[in-house]
């Protein structure tokens, strides 16, 4: 009895290998027709394409008359729209929910919020980001959620929330004296938005804890607060030593991993670019040397002009006037470095924003401040991906890249904000809006 039972399961057991192997299905062929593609890297769109996709990823990309539409191929027609790749938001905080400032701010989503409502806002902002068009964002550090983005970039990876792709910071990094919670009376041991470390030891020591977790860059604070010095010029308060800063950027690129700083100008970006910060985050005050520097050391530059028009203070308060000069001083950094030829890539800072506002609002700024439509699109497509080191399988339709595919109705080169009313959206081969 028991002998034959073990022969019906071993044969059972044969039958469902042999049967798996003849219903192994061939990766899905898709077909999208374009009536332009904008393809993230070459400077002109091109008229009437057509992108197969096997999986998930591109295999061929042609003019619509000459290319043959394989057999069986599903066929998505965008032939009145404009095709362009998944677009890349290199500067976000899905841990942060644009706190408003009348309700407490910043603080309170540290001192009020639980764990668990704090991961539920990030799974509907990297649901809105994937509405939206963008398929990647860098996420650079989760405000004192500690390595919940590290959770988020797997649940998405395992299918279990919509997103899209994540490189992430985890905690980030900052001095004593160099992040909120601040302003509390100083008998009380407050949490702290990010990691706190001092000196060479404990930078390198924290870079190693964020690395061994999961952080897919380093983001170190070189400046924390600013305000209108003596002459109407901005400060902007240093935080670590070019030392400290050396030890975290040795530590993470021992690993193949790169350095976002956050800076605005003065004393903390100079250290920024002597430490070898591989990204300026903000740089709202970039001197001349400074553009200098970052030109010589192929420093990236994620401007995020749109958080520095929200929330302004009122006129007449010392904050209302540090507000007022922080984008006075933005736009003309903005156009010294676009004229300079420094790399510059998209970023919003989303989360200091709200995630109900468009992401790509951020567009229309850059454009207004000289930037070319096309440029612009570039900045969180196809150079996006190289400083992420994802150059030809992000950011760009052309062979061997990743499905990740948006389109809009209407030329975006002619109308920037269009990039705002993104209708169809394909990550990874599966389509996620639209057709
Ligand atoms: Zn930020």
């Amino acid at each position: 009895m028991k002998i034959a039972h073990c022969i019906l399961l071993l044969a059972l057991g044969v039958n469902l290998v042999a049967q798996d192997q003849h219903s192994v299905p061939a990766p899905q062929v898709t077909v999208i027709r374009a009536g332009s593609l904008i393809d993230g890297k070459s400077d002109q769109p091109r008229r009437d394409q057509v992108i197969v996709i096997r999986g998930n990823r591109i295999e061929a990309v042609g003019d619509a008359a000459s290319t043959k539409v394989p057999a069986g191929a599903t066929v998505i027609d965008l032939s009145q729209q404009t095709v362009l790749p998944g677009l890349i938001d290199s500067h976000t905080h899905i841990f942060l929910w644009g706190e408003d400032p009348e309700k407490g701010g910043y603080d309170v989503n540290i001192l009020m919020a639980p764990f668990g409502l704090r991961a539920a806002r990030a799974t509907v902002a990297v649901r809105r980001a994937l509405e939206q068009g963008f398929t990647t964002l860098r996420d650079v550090e989760t405000e004192g959620a500690g390595y919940g983005d590290i959770g988020i970039k797997q649940a998405i990876e395992d299918g279990i929330i919509p997103g899209p792709r994540l490189f992430v910071a985890t905690r980030a990094i900052s001095t004593t004296g160099g992040y909120m919670l601040e302003g509390y009376a100083p008998e009380l041991a407050m949490p702290k938005g990010a990691q706190i470390a001092d000196g060479p030891v404990e930078a390198r020591k924290a870079a190693r804890e964020q690395l061994d977790h999961g952080a897919d860059w380093i983001k170190v604070y070189m400046t924390h607060r600013s305000w209108v010095g003596k002459n109407g010029e901005l400060v902007s308060q240093p935080t670590f030593t070019v030392e400290e800063l050396k030890a975290i950027v040795d530590e993470t690129h021992g690993w193949g991993k790169k350095v976002a700083c956050h800076a605005y100008g003065g004393i903390g970006l100079r250290r920024a670019l002597d430490g070898g910060c591989d990204s300026i985050e903000h740089g709202l005050d970039l001197d001349d040397a400074a553009i200098v520097q970052m030109l010589k050391q192929g420093t990236w530059y994620v401007p995020t002009l749109s958080p520095y028009y929200y929330d302004w203070a009122p006129a007449d308060t010392p904050n209302g006037q540090r507000d007022r000069l922080r984008a006075a001083v933005h736009e003309p950094s903005f156009k010294k470095a676009l004229k300079a030829g420094v790399k510059i890539v998209f970023g919003t800072d989303m989360g200091g924003i709200p995630w109900t506002d468009p992401i790509a609002q951020e567009f229309p700024r850059m454009v207004s401040f000289g930037m070319s439509p096309m440029d612009a699109i570039q900045s969180a497509t196809s150079r996006a991906a190289v400083m992420l080191d994802m150059e030809g399988k992000i950011g760009v339709v052309a062979p061997g890249a990743f499905a990740d595919i948006v389109a809009v109705t209407g030329d975006p080169l002619r109308d920037i904000k269009l990039l705002e009313s993104v209708q169809f959206v394909m990550k990874d081969g599966k389509v996620f809006r639209g057709k």
